[in-house]
């Protein structure tokens, strides 16, 4: 143990590369991306520290280009969920005894090595898996991932360093032990930062892990096993694995040993397990820690004095950037009839300069949507809008999949606030307007609180400081990340603690030490000096 109370090195946020055109970075990472979009990957799951294969190899095909095939993994059944529950039990023991700065060492050291020598290959493996331009991979796998690293280690150390008063005679001391058993961490397509930061926080904080990463995400995510391999990771620590979710789910959840659920996804499949959760509590040996960060239908809110060059902005890149799919987006809109015409004229300026197409050409503002479903439902939303007497496509509104899945950044106006593309999380590159008139600011803004069950990211745009101060107050409960004048997108670790309420989920705040707290569960230690050696107390004379 340690013999030091040593300090972790200060924690700042990866400056994001710019793959400004013909610069050295932007030729490094798409020389990166082509070399690997020839080859033939093949991705075993990692149990035990062991590659594990399987008869079954399911073929990986790009967003982008679905004809074309990078390779395949192997997928494993409920005897290989056995096995990684096994796997980490093994692991418990000696990684609970290791001291926290060998621990931290590990994760810092699997920053380093995301910052420098596998930077272009996990961008470029999410570019290839999930379709993601430059720049998207950028702030995504590398920057947040790196950040949600060093950030932890520091949180960490804060939080063992929050200790209790002691009177005299005594000492208190209190110690942040990991959870008794494993844990399960269940991660969604969209980010490979999150993919990587839900199982290694826990881990971080002393806990074994069993993972089973998106089955649209697994190119990246055997990109951050290898890091963290090479960072030293004992085997069993983390176990990735790749078998169908909700069976996975069933029995893991039914494992008298499972400790704690770090999910991100949809509502629905977050309400799903923690519905089985409750089912089997009699059968757990502690009350298991469930954190779910899901899904959202994020508003900008516009009051006549905003300015118009901001809102129309924030609405492009807040709604069309990765495709709409990012549970941030801006998904609808609230605006003042009296500046409607105005901002439309400019978004659709904007948006007739948005390339469409594959991220190895980084021109490419806009790339596919992750697959076949995703593609059908954006397909299905604007079919239906275009067919309604309630919304009218007013720009975009195109798709194609004959080489990838393609939807072009669509608007949508509707004249019902309650409108299904109003209200429903789609996670496309669709984003509806409603219209409304001046006056009604204060009821639209109990629309923009009232009308969706979620409760995630959300933007006001105003000049006058006595709206801004009316929608902060009257929308206080209706975003867990609130911007003011900024699109709902792009939170960064560490400056905006990420995580929303109501079905949203249950606003942990990933890369924060309130999420770490989560994984933790504290000892409570006095130590008197010199104990009392008479039962009598001084008022029994
Ligand atoms: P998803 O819910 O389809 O899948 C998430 C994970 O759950 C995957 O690993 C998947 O294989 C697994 N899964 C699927 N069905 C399951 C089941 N029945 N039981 C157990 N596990 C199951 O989500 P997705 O499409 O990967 O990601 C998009 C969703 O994630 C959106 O709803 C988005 O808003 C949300 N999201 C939220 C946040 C946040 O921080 N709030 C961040 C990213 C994504």
């Amino acid at each position: 143990m340690s013999k030091a109370i040593s300090q972790v090195p200060f924690a700042q946020n990866e400056p994001v590369n710019a793959y400004s055109p013909g610069s050295d970075e932007v030729k490094s990472l798409i020389s990166t991306y082509k070399k690997m979009w020839k080859e033939k990957t093949e991705i075993p799951m990692i149990i035990g520290g062991k590659e594990i294969k399987t008869e079954t190899k399911i073929q990986l095909t790009s967003p982008h280009d679905h004809h074309h095939d990078f390779g395949f993994y192997y997928q494993g059944d409920m005897s290989h969920v056995d096995m990684a529950i096994e796997a980490a039990l093994a692991a418990k023991a000696k990684w609970n005894a290791l001291g926290w700065e060998q621990r931290a060492s590990i994760f810092l050291k699997a920053a380093d090595l995301l910052a420098g020598p596998y930077r272009d290959v996990i961008n470029a493996a999410t570019m290839i898996g999930q379709s993601k331009n430059v720049h998207q991979a950028e702030i995504d796998s590398a920057c947040e991932f790196i950040d949600f690293l060093r950030y932890n280690v520091e949180f960490m150390t804060e939080l063992y360093a929050e200790q209790p008063v002691s009177d005299p005679g005594v000492w208190n001391r209190v110690e942040y032990r990991p959870l008794e058993g494993f844990c399960f961490a269940v991660t969604p397509f969209n980010f490979t930062a999150i993919s990587g930061n839900l199982p290694t926080s826990m881990a971080l904080m002393g806990n074994v892990v069993v993972w089973k990463p998106s089955d649209k995400q697994i190119y990246a995510a055997k990109v951050t096993m290898d890091v963290l391999k090479e960072a030293g990771l004992p085997d069993g620590v983390i176990n990735m694995i790749f078998t169908d979710g909700k069976e996975t789910a069933e029995r893991v959840l039914a494992h008298p040993d499972f400790a704690g659920l770090h999910f991100t996804g949809s509502t629905k499949v977050f309400q799903g397990m923690w519905k089985m959760i409750g089912d089997n509590i009699h059968h757990y040996k502690s009350y298991p820690r469930i954190v779910g960060e899901t899904g959202g239908k994020d508003f900008v809110m516009v009051h006549h004095s905003a300015n118009i060059e901001a809102v129309a902005t924030a609405l492009v890149r807040g709604a069309f950037e990765y495709q709409g799919q990012k549970c941030s987006a801006a998904s609808r809109a609230y605006i003042p009839k009296s500046i409607w015409n105005q901002v439309k004229d400019l978004m659709a300026s904007q948006i007739k300069t948005i390339k469409i197409g594959s991220p190895e050409d980084p021109s490419n503002y806009v790339n596919a949507v992750i697959d076949k479903n995703s593609f059908e439902k954006c397909k299905a939303y604007i079919d239906r809008a275009e067919a309604s007497n309630d919304a009218n496509v007013i720009i975009g509104g195109k798709y194609d999949d004959k080489k990838g899945w393609f939807v072009h950044p669509t608007v949508i106006e509707t004249i019902n606030p309650y409108y299904e593309s109003m209200v429903e999380e789609i996670f496309g590159p669709i984003l509806t307007v409603f219209v409304y008139e001046d006056e009604n600011w204060e009821s639209t803004l109990k629309l923009v609180d009232t009308s969706t069950p979620y409760s995630l990211t959300g933007s006001i745009f105003a000049q006058d400081r006595y709206a801004i101060d009316e929608a902060y107050k009257a929308l206080e409960n209706a975003a867990g990340n609130f911007y003011i004048n900024d699109k709902p997108t792009g939170a960064v670790v560490g400056q905006q603690p990420f995580g929303g309420s109501r079905a949203s989920g249950t606003n942990d705040k990933a890369g924060s030490k309130m999420n770490l707290m989560r994984w933790v569960s504290a000892r409570s230690i006095k130590e008197t000096f010199v104990p009392a050696k008479d039962y009598k107390y001084p008022y029994l004379g």
